[in-house]
């Protein structure tokens, strides 16, 4: 039905009469739109290449195909960590990453994605929605010509596959670990040597010992590479990532290009996907983590000796970015503030009620 019809047939119901009829809007666009997104993911990867193609699904369903978008994953257009330069630039419209990644562009970015120690999914979704980090946000990609959007977080992952027990912070020195970001800086400040390997090489590296330590995601990931048949420990809870929201991009001319209607469903299935994703790695994370216990392995918490350290530890690194960068400063300050406040609730809500689990 066509939306003047139905809107004429509201009208001549009987119990509507009396209402004043909506003037059809002439100024409706019935412009076509066919964009590209590239993703710094494998195509298809569970859940993080599989919630992109959501993405893409919900804005061409929600448009009725007036917005096409095709998605290409890492390497598939362009290599994964040229996506930001190549969205910033418009070779592109859109990418879907971790705003993380791009730290080298400004050590503000990672604010957006997680920092140890920091926000969990749902303090950062109310951070970025309620609490006024979606504006800064935008402020910061906003000088690369980009327009962020919250659209997935893997929610808490795990700490990681380790070889060797890890009992005190002395067991962390000469450690090899993959482990990137602020996470790695902590780790080599703890004695231990963090290094970046790309995605295909992780399970063999720790398998024949060049590395002694892996993080990855959590257990649907984890599993899906066969890390519990390359290391014995798997130690929680993942203080490096304790809930990474993954962005969509867009090119800021190309999201001025879009009509109202259409600005307005890239939005919501941004924000749809955000949900669907967290979802998802909730439920596949549940069921996967009963399979790893089953093949044996030994899933073990960190001594919270071990974790005040690292968290010291990472409060000294992101002090000293701060001091060092005015939009760091700013940044942080509004992320730090909002989860003292978060957590004074945190505690006596969702805390509590999971504490009750034991009882
Ligand atoms: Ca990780």
């Amino acid at each position: 039905m066509k939306r003047r019809d139905f809107i004429a047939g509201i009208g001549s119901g009987a119990a509507l009469a009396a209402c004043t009829p909506v003037e059809q809007q002439s100024t409706e666009s019935t412009e076509r739109f066919s964009w590209r997104m590239c993703t710094t993911w494998l195509p298809n990867f569970p859940g993080l290449g599989t919630g992109v193609n959501t993405l893409a699904r919900y804005i061409n369903e929600l448009s009725a195909g007036r917005m096409q978008v095709q998605v290409y994953g890492a390497g598939e257009l362009i290599p994964a960590f040229e996506v930001f330069d190549a969205v910033s630039q418009g070779s592109v419209e859109m990418g879907h990453g971790a705003a993380y990644y791009w730290r080298g562009k400004s050590e503000a970015t990672q604010f957006f994605a997680c920092i140890p120690f920091g926000m969990n999914a749902h303090e950062m979704n109310a951070w970025l929605y309620y609490g006024g980090g979606l504006e800064l946000w935008r402020e910061v990609y906003g000088r690369f010509n980009l327009y962020p959007f919250p659209a997935g977080n893997t929610g808490v992952q795990m700490g990681g596959w380790f070889n060797k027990p890890i009992n005190s912070i002395a067991d962390l020195r000469g450690l090899k670990m993959r482990i990137p970001g602020i996470g790695g800086e902590v780790l080599r400040r703890a004695g231990g040597t963090p290094v970046n390997l790309p995605l295909s090489e992780i399970f063999t590296a720790l398998q024949t010992g060049s590395i002694d330590a892996t993080e990855w995601v959590g257990p649907y990931n984890d599993l899906a590479l066969g890390l519990n048949n390359a290391a014995q420990y798997y130690y929680y809870p993942g203080w490096q990532e304790p809930g990474p929201t993954l962005e969509c991009m867009i090119n800021l001319d190309a999201w001025n290009s879009l009509p109202e209607d259409l600005q307005a469903i890239v939005r919501i299935a941004c924000q749809a996907t955000n949900m669907d994703m967290i979802s998802e790695f909730m439920a596949r994370n549940a069921n996967s983590l009963e399979q790893i216990r089953a093949s044996g392995t030994d899933v073990r918490a960190f001594p919270n000796e071990v974790l005040a350290e690292l968290k010291r530890l990472t409060f000294e690194v992101v002090e000293e970015l701060a001091a060092e960068d005015p939009v760091v400063d700013k940044v942080w300050t509004s992320y730090r503030d909002f989860m003292q406040h978060a957590r004074g609730w945190q505690l006596i809500s969702e805390q509590a009620i999971l504490n009750t689990t034991s009882l």
